[in-house]
């Protein structure tokens, strides 16, 4: 009878029941390298420039339009600081279709207001305007280090990283406590604490001089100093705060991986790692890190904008073939990650579809929300194909779905790749507190992931 039911029934194991000491120690491996990813690339432009410098390590180098191309040229296109297409030349022509796998390098952030400066009672604050879904409460009493850009009218455009350093001074937004806390304490979480309430602390100390706004004028003359930049210069600045906790191991057994910002640089550096490990693949392999995901793909750095077809066609002109001949036969893993089931709040996950800690890359057939709205809904072939293709490569995989039927969900950039007519299927690491200032990840997850990437980036079949 067991015989039977092994044979009938669907049993997923755990990965550490499936893998040998050997692939253990790959996968440590590969994740110590991921972590020193994240941890250096805490905004959509760090993670862009820290993945142009590890693909300039392997002979990469930017694309230039008109470029001659040969199977196995490696090849970048920058996209405004804020996103990165990556390709390595196959053997085939492109006419043959492209492997693409997409992540999104920008992550849910206190960005500040343009005009973002106040004293208040004799403190300092920067006013914010929060980027994606955040849970509000979450971004108060934690540390915050500020990263980003001031653009200047003279053409110069001035980094900003501060509180990176363990000697440098970080921020943070005050809470109320909890002795004057009654009424706030009634309100609903969504409620307690506000948008236009998110306000961080910057300074305390008076400028030595008569007048008003002294801790103003003594945290701009810091500034000055430091940048050389006026109050009007906000004006143009693109600055984020974000927390400002290291990446580390969790657990006892340090299985798992803490961190800010997983979503979805675990994809991006997965995807960015296969790439780079390739050697003269079958057909074009693309890599992209794009930006804007998190509030709808929108803007010329989301994959709504036309930059990607433009590339896209740049190389396919290379080799007189129509854009939507390659686009038809090409296939994208939209990497992006999923919830994992939570032992704290099984309530909102329906167990037999939601994906588990440890039970390797999660791959979604569908995303959306209230009856699959906003999803493309990858075909039952090519569902077929990645099973058939993780079977053969080892990768250690599972169905996930993001939630029970109506408690909510989301979306991804996969509706834009298939909106190009490509062939485009879900799949991802699961993510334990999705969107919270600290995410948590389980290392074989991560490193099956990029397992994934690979065996799509390698397969010398069509995905049809
Ligand atoms: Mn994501
Ligand atoms: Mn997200």
């Amino acid at each position: 009878m067991d015989d039977l039911r092994n044979r009938l029934f669907y049993e997923q194991k755990n990965a550490y029941d499936l893998i040998d000491t050997a692939e253990r120690i790959d996968a440590e491996k590969y994740c110590r390298a991921y972590m020193r990813y994240l941890n250096d690339s805490r905004t959509e432009r760090e993670a862009v420039d820290n993945a142009i410098l590890l693909a300039e390590k392997s002979g990469f180098v930017p694309y230039v339009p008109g470029m001659e191309l040969k199977p196995g040229d490696k090849i970048y296109q920058n996209n405004r600081g804020k996103a990165l297409m990556l390709a390595v030349m196959g053997r085939q022509p492109l006419s043959a279709g492209a492997v693409i796998a997409g992540a999104h390098v920008d992550a849910p952030r206190l960005d500040l207001k343009q005009t973002t400066l106040y004293e208040s009672d004799e403190m300092a604050f920067f006013k914010t305007h929060y980027y994606g879904g955040i849970k509000k409460y979450q971004w108060v009493t934690i540390p915050l280090e500020l990263h980003g850009v001031v653009a200047l009218k003279s053409g110069e455009t001035i980094r900003v990283v501060i509180g990176r350093e363990p000697d440098e001074p970080k921020f943070v937004i005050t809470d109320l406590l909890p002795h004057l806390s009654q009424d706030q304490m009634k309100k609903t979480m969504a409620e307690g604490i506000t948008g236009e309430g998110l306000n961080i602390l910057i300074g305390s100390a008076p400028y030595a001089d008569e007048g008003k706004d002294r801790v103003k004028l003594a945290v701009m003359s810091i500034l000055n100093d430091m940048y050389g930049i006026t109050e009007e210069d906000f004006l143009s600045a693109e600055l984020a705060a974000v927390p400002a906790f290291d990446v580390c191991e969790i657990g006892f057994d340090r299985s798992l991986i803490g961190g800010y910002g997983h979503d979805d640089r675990v994809c991006a550096f997965a995807e960015l790692q296969a790439l780079l490990d390739l050697k003269h693949p079958a057909r074009t392999c693309v890599c992209l890190l794009c930006d804007k995901e998190e509030i709808g793909s929108e803007g010329v750095t989301g994959m709504q904008s036309e930059a990607f077809d433009c590339f896209m066609q740049d190389l396919c002109e290379s080799q007189g073939v129509a854009l939507r001949r390659c686009y038809e036969n090409s296939f994208c893993l939209s990497a992006d990650v999923t919830a994992a089931f939570d032992p704290l709040y099984p309530e909102v996950s329906e167990k037999r579809s939601a994906s588990k800690i440890n039970y390797g890359l999660g791959v979604c057939k569908f995303t959306g929300v209230r009856g699959k709205s906003g999803t493309s809904d990858a075909s039952a072939e090519l569902v077929a194909y990645v099973r058939r293709l993780f079977a053969d490569r080892g990768v250690i995989w599972q169905m996930a779905e993001l939630g029970k039927v109506d408690q909510g969900g989301g979306g991804t950039i996969a509706k834009f790749m298939a909106k190009r007519n490509i062939d485009t299927i879900d799949a991802g690491v699961p993510v334990l507190s999705m969107h919270a200032p600290f995410e948590v990840v389980a290392k074989l997850d991560c490193y099956m992931t990029y397992k994934g990437v690979l065996a799509v980036y390698e397969d010398k079949e069509t995905a049809k």
